[in-house]
């Protein structure tokens, strides 16, 4: 290895292993963390977002600080007690004696046992739930009960009772919460966040990447020690290539977007010669790194299911928000500190405007949909499309309609997409053969995620449903994967990456020889 490679290496695992801590804190500046006076922050009131969908359920800071609050307050300590016992058992395992104890827990908190002194009952803390309607509480008890004797427990028995409790604090106890000083603690730290950054807030390290217009490398905050990757994307290049649009198409679509399978924007500022995008660092690398260089010949079939399933939910998310992806396949899937991955590289990302198809032929020779290679309107099917070429590829080790390196003209890729029938190996089982020939299906509205027509996210729907997505053990049976679970992150990843090993290329390698090719705009 070159010394040059070994010197940067060390550098960015060091970085790494300070970063969050005091470390990788820079005294100079300390300043620059520190609050304003909260009055100064009072007019960003008019300009956010203060929702409780919003601040309370979508930012974590909100979270903590509406907790705080809550705590202050018998009753709504009560109902938000509830709220995270409920979103606890909603997301712990299917079975098993953990989740029935919950049930009794939430059950009790509902209904205080009725040996208690009768006294006790007209105070605050037995009837904070006096808005639920009996109702409501009567069939959580009836099923819950139901559930611990026969089989077991659903996931969703509280479902009813949690839209109350928290549509209760949703309305009163937040108004309230907007006029303490939790919430303008709150506007302390969106003020902060809003603040210029420009080149001199980061600390580079080494590149871990390149992209199509500059390269994208591991920087930390210096006030703060927080390791980011930094993408640039060089105006020149941009220019050259009359991408404008696209670019801060990708900084527009990336700050609306907020899901854990999906790279976060967390800073954007520009210098002279580049726009520069600060994200997620995703310390795993990309699956191509992973799927060629380190597991040749393709997955296990339980580790391609399980990547499949977290970008099966980043779609689904994508989705949801009228965002079609268009860029699927393996370097743009990236790896965290865990094993989890995250859908990144949104630069040919497209919001549907009222879900109307549209024309262009964009994407990556090899991995487009044969709609888009024949010109044709197309819609979230070419994602899906998308997600059959990478499962094919997790599994197979090499992509459908082309093998790795292998010199053919971009037409012939392209003729074998509109007609070729792609051949399955055995290293796929029947489930994942299915789920590929469904994805791979060359007529739209024939495709598995195409199927049903209603809201967008339905599409995800029908492949969470897909035997593929069950998981395989001969002797307690099939079951589907715990999508509650890993949405909420609780599952542990087939694979963790080794915290002191660096996931990409060598240096000098990744800045000669890398050049990005067959990406068409
Ligand atoms: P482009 O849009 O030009 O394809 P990408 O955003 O895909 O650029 O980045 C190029 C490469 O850089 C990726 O394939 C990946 O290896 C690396 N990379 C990109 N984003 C990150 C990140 N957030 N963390 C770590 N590596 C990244
Ligand atoms: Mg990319
Ligand atoms: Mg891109």
């Amino acid at each position: 290895m070159e010394i040059e490679n070994i010197v940067a290496n060390t550098v960015y695992i060091k970085a790494r292993e300070s970063g969050g801590q005091k470390k990788g804190k820079s005294k100079k500046w300390k300043s620059y963390l520190q609050f304003p006076h909260y009055s100064t922050c009072l007019s960003l009131r008019s300009e956010i977002d203060v929702s409780y969908g919003y601040i309370i359920e979508k930012q974590p800071i909100g979270k903590l600080l509406f907790q705080q609050f809550c705590e202050e307050h018998v009753q709504y300590h009560q109902c938000w007690s509830f709220l995270q016992k409920v979103e606890e058992y909603e997301t712990s395992d299917d079975d098993g004696e953990n989740r029935r104890h919950l049930a009794q827990y939430i059950i009790s908190l509902l209904a205080p046992s009725e040996s208690e002194e009768p006294s006790s009952s007209n105070d605050e803390s037995s009837n904070w739930a006096h808005f639920l309607p009996e109702k409501v509480i009567d069939n959580c008890i009836k099923t819950a009960d139901d559930a611990a004797h026969n089989s077991e427990p659903r996931s969703d028995i509280f479902a009813e009772a949690y839209r109350h409790v928290r549509n209760f604090l949703a309305a009163e106890p937040f108004k309230e919460f907007l006029n303490t000083v939790y919430f303008y603690r709150y506007l302390q730290w969106k003020w902060l966040e809003k603040r210029c950054v420009d080149k001199h807030t980061f600390r580079l390290y080494r590149v871990l990447g390149k992209g199509g217009f500059g390269e994208v490398c591991a920087c930390q905050v210096r006030a703060s020690g927080k390791m980011y990757a930094l993408k640039k994307l060089e105006k020149k290049r941009v220019k050259k290539r009359h991408a404008e649009t696209l670019t801060l198409n990708e900084k527009q679509i990336l700050q609306r977007i907020n899901s854990p399978f999906v790279v976060s924007l967390a800073y954007a500022y520009e210098t002279k010669d580049a726009l520069c995008l600060v994200l997620t660092l995703m310390n795993g690398g990309d699956l191509k790194f992973h799927l060629y260089n380190l597991s040749p010949g393709g997955f296990d079939e339980k580790r391609a299911q399980f990547y499949a399933a977290e970008i099966t939910l980043g779609l689904q998310h994508l989705h949801k928000e009228r965002i079609l992806y268009r860029d699927l396949k393996p370097e743009n899937i990236l790896l965290d500190d865990y094993g989890h991955v995250r859908i990144s590289d949104l630069g040919l990302a497209v919001e549907l405007k009222d879900n109307e198809p549209i024309k262009g032929r964009v994407g990556t020779v090899g991995y487009m949909a044969p709609e888009i290679i024949k010109n044709e309107k197309y819609s979230y099917g070419v994602d899906w499309w998308g997600l059959g070429c990478l499962i094919y590829e997790m599994i197979d080790g090499k992509a459908p309609f082309r093998q790795r390196k292998e010199k053919v003209k971009r037409e012939e890729v392209e003729r074998r997409v509109r007609e070729d029938q792609e051949k399955y190996s055995e290293k796929f089982s029947d489930a994942a053969r299915t789920l590929c020939r469904g994805l791979l299906h060359k007529e739209p509205s024939f495709r598995l995620g195409c199927r049903k027509i209603g809201r967008p996210e339905d599409g995800a729907e029908e492949l969470r449903a897909h035997p593929f997505f069950h998981t395989g053990d001969p002797i307690t049976g099939r079951e589907p994967v715990p999508w509650k679970k890993m949405e909420a992150g609780k599952l542990t990843p087939p694979f963790c990456p080794d915290p002191r090993a660096v996931y990409a290329k060598d240096v000098l390698d990744i800045e000669q020889f890398s050049t990005v090719k067959g990406i068409r705009l």
